[in-house]
Parts: C-alpha cells; structure tokens; sequence
C-alpha cells in the first residue's frame, strides 16, 4: 500500500484498513476517501484529524471511518498529514456529532467545528514549555571564586540553584536574574548544568489551595439518592436517566460528590455540567478540596478560561490525565473516555442551551451521551424544567425527590409584598417616583443591620434608568440598531443599549418632538445601590452585577468579603442567584419580581417560579431562619404564589395542564424559524416566501404560526422576522425543513436561522 508515483498517490489495498473516510471540517458535509500512506497507518485512527488535498490546497477533516477497500477503488488521493498525536474525537462522540446534526438540522462539519475549543482547533498541541535545570556538578570553591571574579552572573545562578536544592526552571531564574537566559548557555557549555525541556500547564487554579474536605454523613433523603443513583452505576445497561429533584439546600452537592467517588473508584470517569453562571470559585472548590489528592486530575473547561488554559485542560481530558471535567455547556463533548457518570446539576437553566449554531441543548445531549455511552445520567434542580419533570412523571427517568434542607429547618418564609399598594399609599423609598424599596422590606433590613444579619438584595437589571422618555410627544428613547429602551449608566453618565452595547450621551431635548422635558423611568441596580446607601448610610453595601465585577477574580474577592461579613448588604443581578451559600444571609429581597414575568415567552411563569425559588434558596442558609420579601404586581400570579409556598410540583401540574391545552412543549417540539436583515421587507419577505414553501408538505400534526416580527424586533441593525411551527414528531418535521432550506436562496443580506426546541423566543 505504499511507494505510488510522487505525482499521482494511487492506494492499493491490501488487507490493512487503507482507506480513510473522512468528513471535512470547512465545507459542506462532505464525505470523502483517502489513502492512509504506510508510515501514517499506525497513528490514524477514528477520530482523527488529519490534512487532505483538495483541489489545490489541504484542508482539515475528520477521520470518521477507517475502510479496507472504498468505492473510488484504485484512484485515491492520500491523506497529507496528521494533526496532532491523538484522536481528537472519541467514537462516541462522533455519533453524537451525528445525532446533533440531523435533530437540529445543521451539517455536520459544522457541530464537530463546534465540538472542539477554538485554541484547540487553530492550534492544537501548542504548550508552553520551560528549562528544567539541574546542577550536575559543584564547582569547588576555588573555581567558584574565580567565577565571581570573571564572570558574576554565572555564579550567581550556580548559587541560586543551590538555594533551590539544585533545580530550578528557567523562568523562576529569570525571575530574579533577566539575563539568566544567556547565563544558562555558558554553564551548560562548561557542563556544570543540565537542562530538560518541559511542558508548564497553564492551570487556572495554579495558586489556589484547596483544604481537603472528608464526605459527610449523609440524610436519610440523600442516601436513598445516592443508593439509587449506585444502583444505576452498577447496571448502566438498564439505567433510566435520572431527575433528582432536590430543593435548594437539600444537598444534591454532595451526593454528587460521592457517587463521582465510586465513578473513580471504579477506574471511570465523570463528567458534570453546571450552567456558566454558578461555575464560580465556590463550585470549583468544592469538587477541588473533595478530590484534593487528585485535584490535578480535575480538569475545567468554561469560557472565562484564557485561551492557553482552555487549551490545556481541553488535552488534559484528551490525553486522559483527567478523572473529572466539570464545565459549562460545552464540556459536554469533552472528550472523556471511560465515561462512568453525566451530572447536569441545575438542569432547567436556559444557558445550557447554545444561541448560536449548532443551537443544541446540553442537558439533552447530556442524556443522549449517556444512552451511546452506556453510563447513568444524573439531573439535578430544584425546580426542574418541565421537559425533564413530564419524562419523569410519564416514567421515561426515575424521579428521586429530596424535599427537607439538610440543616432540617424548614424552607425560608416567603412574604409577597404588593407593589401596587405601595405606590397608592405612597410609603416606601421613593426616589422621583419609583418605588424601589417597599417600607416592610426597608423595615426588615433595618431589623437585620442591628443584629448582624446579611441581606442580598436581587434584581434582573443593570443600570440606573431604564427607560428615558419625553413627557410632550411620549417618545422612548431607544437604541438606533436595536428596538429597545436605553439604560442610564450613571457611573460614566452614558445611555447604554443593552442588546449591542451602543453608547451615546443623554440628550438633554427629545430627539423626536425637540421639546425639553425628558423623564426617565424605572430602576436597575446602580440606582438600588444609590438609594439603599441613602437609606442606610452607615451599612456596608456592594454591587455585583456585570458593570462592577470588570476585575479579573473581582466577584470572587466581593464574595469572599461577603462571606467573611466585611459586608452587609449585597445587591446584585442573577450572578448572586445561584449555588451561594451565605450562612449568615437571614434576608433575601427580590425587588421586581415581575421582570421575568413580562417577558413574551410561554415560559414566562416557568422562568420566574425558577428565578424565585433559586434566589429564595440563598436565605437561611446557616443557624438563623430566612425570610424572603418579593415585592411585585402581580401578586395572585401563580409563579409568584406557588413560589411562596416552594411549591414546584403544585406550579408544574398547573402549568402542564396549560401547556398540554395550547400544545406548547414538552407537549410538543418546537421550532422557531427566523429571518434578518438591515431591509425590514426583505427580512419579511423571505420569511413569508419560506412559510408558503413550508405549507407544501408540511408533515401531519405540525401546527405552523404566520410571519411575525421577533418580540425583539430589532437588534444590531437589522429586523428581524420569525416563525414558529410546533409539532409532536421532530424528525419529520426537520427533514422537511431542511428539504425547504435546500431551495430557499434568500437574499445575500438576509439570514435565515432556525432553531430546534428554543429556549426563548
Ligand atoms: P443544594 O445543592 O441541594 O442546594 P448543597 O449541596 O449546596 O445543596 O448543600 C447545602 C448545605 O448543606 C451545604 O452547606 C452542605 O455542605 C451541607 N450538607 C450537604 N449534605 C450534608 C450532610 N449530609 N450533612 C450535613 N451537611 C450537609
Ligand atoms: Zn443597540
């Protein structure tokens, strides 16, 4: 099989796999065969990247099968070269690259493209090395002296190695010597040092100490979970997935940290997902300090890695020095062998969908990898999303519920305070007009700064103002690319679109009517900052939301302070919402409730029960009892009432019932089809022209809505138009989608983009 003319690669097969099927990564989905040259046979295999000609250049594929003999017998061109020294995708993820692409209709050189992180993919195998340096021999003191006098550096670094019990790497020389580099040719030419090459892992927990922690006891609730969930450890054949729905406090943690220990007892390894919001320093420890003799073997893969670190936990995982990965969406196609274990802990949250093509959600293929790769799937929330809570009621994954705090106290007392009746009296902190603190919330914060108590404060939204408009002509003052309000940002004095992050200076007259007289509406958390200092000038008060946390570790000092009870009180935005845990917060406040539940999506009340449970879950955390104050409009709303009681199953019997009625999901899939564009009606057009070609054929039991403009109708320019088709089958109705696609030629500035089972409309 080797030897063909320089000039024409020609493959003759023999009995070894000589042929690879390859897809590639740029273009199209394209499957093709080449030659394996003899040299290269052993170091290929499925999975690997490799360079092939094409045309006239080499482009990057993927091995996806290795064949005896191929079709295009006798006439192959050779595979070029090898990336990297090991298969970048495991079999099984390969299938799930697959899977991905024909459920949410992408190719799929697209969803492999996606799978690996950019660093790895543009340069893989870069590592940082350093000089390991090591004195072979002392020099004896004559000839030392004689160096000092010649030449004073070499010494010194002779001398600094002994310090360092004669090792040392080269840049910790440099450290102190910046001419070390030079100094350390010289004594190697003299042969009184040796020097090796290596790899220096740039470990974003470099500095970090983690104390061990030992596994706790655990509660009767917590060891029917964990047995249950070793149970499917032991027969992953027959293993459902699993939805542990565990209220917050319960302890879900730790059984994940004890099952993970029989995962790796068992010579496997687990892989847990959390939502990029809760992977904080706190997360990480936890499993740091658990695992801490094996803590190197823990790798963690989340996008405010830097790109070196990225790249290095990514082939910390490839090339198996790593026992657990714990990430954020993406992790999902680490590639991990030896797989004993999936957890998606806090499963219902929206970001472990990915907004951007190929648009899958991780907690599905979360299950999916478990099903191709023969091991359990754990779910964890407290409020699951209603997908997972109906395949547990209709028994397509075990339920296992912890309903009691591990502390055994009772969940906090959750009072809703109506916001309506607050303007009307006129009571409450008023700063021009707004509400922002209710009087019995200002009341209950006084009550906990005389006995030491924290409180976090929570709200949705950044900023000062959130609406500016003109009191003559009612104008709203938006952004000019996106159809929404500015934000005031008083700090920089800068109205603020918080869609494509636009900035201009306030006009002082209305851009529309030219009339003086424009009034701004409504409050974020800057300005909840400004009056809670008002209101309370001697407390200790920070903000953490995502214009104060700039700073690299930033939010972790700010909780730190927090947690040592440097602080009173926090304000802050959904970064404070999830997995804290403050055990002296005795309050919690929850300043407009009402923001998710205003949102145009038919999981609006879904979101809100979340949003108030989780934030709920941070209040007495410790010895002391919690109480929550959740100011809103809409008191009677369900959300708001079944979240005062924590009562999630009462809400998602409710709420179920209502989604089974109007064949919303999980009673349906959905598929929500959108076009964009600088031209409104081109945007439009296309998108009516692809709804009448979508009407033809249209597979039974789809349920197709018109053309309508986004509830986020313009953004960054351009309009935008969507669709949204509801069916009971997916398969059907995404051939036929993708069928159409194949014919729709929009326009060169037109994007059309669809997205199977979105996540928010
Ligand atoms: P969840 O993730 O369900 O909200 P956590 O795992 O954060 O709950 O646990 C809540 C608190 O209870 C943590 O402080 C944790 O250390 C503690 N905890 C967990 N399990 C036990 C146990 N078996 N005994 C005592 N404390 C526990
Ligand atoms: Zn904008």
């Amino acid at each position: 099989a080797s030897d063909a003319p320089a000039q024409e690669p020609v493959v003759e097969l023999g009995d070894m796999p000589g042929v690879a099927r390859v897809q590639l990564e740029g273009s199209a989905a394209l499957e093709l065969d080449y030659g394996i040259p003899e040299k290269m046979a052993a170091r290929i295999g499925v999975g690997t990247r490799v360079m092939v000609p094409l045309q006239n250049q080499k482009v990057p594929a993927v091995v996806i099968e290795l064949l005896q003999s191929s079709e295009h017998r006798g006439k192959l061109k050779e595979v070029s070269s090898i990336v990297g020294s090991r298969p970048m995708f495991t079999p099984g993820l390969l299938k799930l690259a697959d899977w991905v692409a024909e459920y949410y209709i992408v190719p799929v050189h697209r969803v492999l493209r996606a799978m690996l992180p950019q660093a790895v993919r543009d340069k893989p195998e870069t590592f940082l090395t350093d000089s390991h340096l090591k004195l072979v021999k002392e020099p004896p003191a004559d000839v030392l002296e004689k160096m000092h006098a010649r030449a004073p550096m070499q010494a010194r670094v002779i001398e600094e190695l002994r310090r360092r019990k004669g090792e040392a790497t080269l840049s910790e020389l440099r450290r102190d010597l910046p001419s070390a580099t030079t100094v350390v040719k010289a004594l190697l030419k003299h042969g009184w040092i040796s020097r090796s090459e290596i790899r220096v892992e740039r470990d974003p927990f470099q500095t970090e100490e983690f104390l061990p922690t030992l596994p706790l006891t655990l509660t009767e609730e917590q060891q029917a979970a964990y047995d249950h969930v070793i149970g499917a450890l032991q027969k992953p054949e027959e293993a459902k997935p699993i939805l542990l729905h565990g209220v917050t406090g319960s302890g879900k943690t730790e059984v994940y940290l004890q099952a993970i220990a029989e995962v790796l007892k068992k010579g496997q390894t687990a892989l847990v997902l959390v939502p990029e919001i809760s992977l904080t320093p706190q997360t990480i420890e936890r499993f740091k300090a658990r695992f801490s003799e094996k803590k190197d073997s823990i790798a963690v893969l989340h996008s405010h890695l830097s790109d070196g670190e990225r790249h290095d936990e990514w082939f910390k995982v490839q090339e198996g020095r790593a026992d657990i990965v714990i990430g954020a969406r993406s992790a999902i196609f680490a590639p991990l062998e030896r797989l004993g274990l999936i957890i998606v802990d806090e499963e219902h949250e929206p970001s472990y969908k990915q907004e951007d093509t190929p648009r899958y959600q991780a907690r599905d293929l979360a299950v999916l990898r478990g099903r191709i790769e023969r091991c359990p799937v754990l779910l964890g929330s407290a409020t699951p999303s209603l997908e997972s809570f109906q395949n547990a009621l209709m028994g397509k994954y075990d339920l296992v519920r912890m309903t009691k705090r591990t502390d055994g106290k009772s969940m906090p007392l959750i009072r809703i305070i109506d916001m309506r009746l607050q303007r009307r009296k006129g009571t409450g902190t008023t700063i021009a007009n707004a509400t922002i603190l209710s009087e019995k919330l200002r009341t209950a914060i006084t009550t906990r700064l005389e006995k030491k108590e924290q409180t976090i404060l929570f709200l949705n939204r950044r900023g000062f103002h959130t609406t500016l408009d003109c009191a003559s002509c009612g104008e709203v003052v938006q952004c000019q690319d996106c159809a929404i309000p500015m934000t005031l940002h008083k700090a920089d004095n800068r109205l603020v679109c918080h869609i494509c992050g636009a900035r201009r200076v306030p006009p002082t007259k209305c851009p529309s009517c030219k009339e003086p007289g424009l009034k701004y509406g409504g409050f974020g958390t800057e300005r909840v900052e400004a009056a809670v200092r008002e209101v309370f000038p001697k407390a200790r008060i920070a903000r953490v939301d995502t214009d104060t946390m700039q700073r690299k570790n930033q939010l972790r000092d700010t909780l730190r302070d927090f947690r040592a009870q440097k602080l009173d009180i926090l304000i802050g935005t959904q970064m404070i919402a999830k997995g804290l845990d403050f055990p002296n917060v005795t309050l919690v406040g929850v300043l407009n409730a009402d923001t998710a539940l205003n949102i145009p999506d038919f999981r609006a009340a879904e979101r809100t029960l979340q949003l108030l449970i989780q934030v709920a879950g941070r209040a007495g955390r410790g010895e002391l009892k919690g109480e929550v104050y959740v100011q809103t409009h809409a008191p009677h709303s369900p959300a708001i009432q079944f979240s005062r009681h924590n009562d999630f199953e009462g809400f998602s019997d409710q709420e179920l019932e209502h989604r089974r009625a109007f064949k919303y999901p999980p009673y349906s899939h959905m598929v929500l089809v959108s076009s964009r564009g600088k031209h409104e009606t081109q945007a439009e057009f296309t998108l009516q022209t692809l709804h009448k070609r979508l009407l033809q054929g249209l597979p039974d039991g789809t349920i197709m809505g018109e053309p309508t403009p986004s509830s986020l109708s313009k953004a960054h320019g351009q309009f935008r138009f969507q669709l949204l088709m509801r069916s009971d089958r997916i398969r059907p109705l995404a051939r036929h989608i993708q069928t159409v696609m194949e014919t729709l030629s929009p326009p060169p500035d037109i994007l059309v983009t669809w997205d199977v089972d979105p996540v928010s409309l």
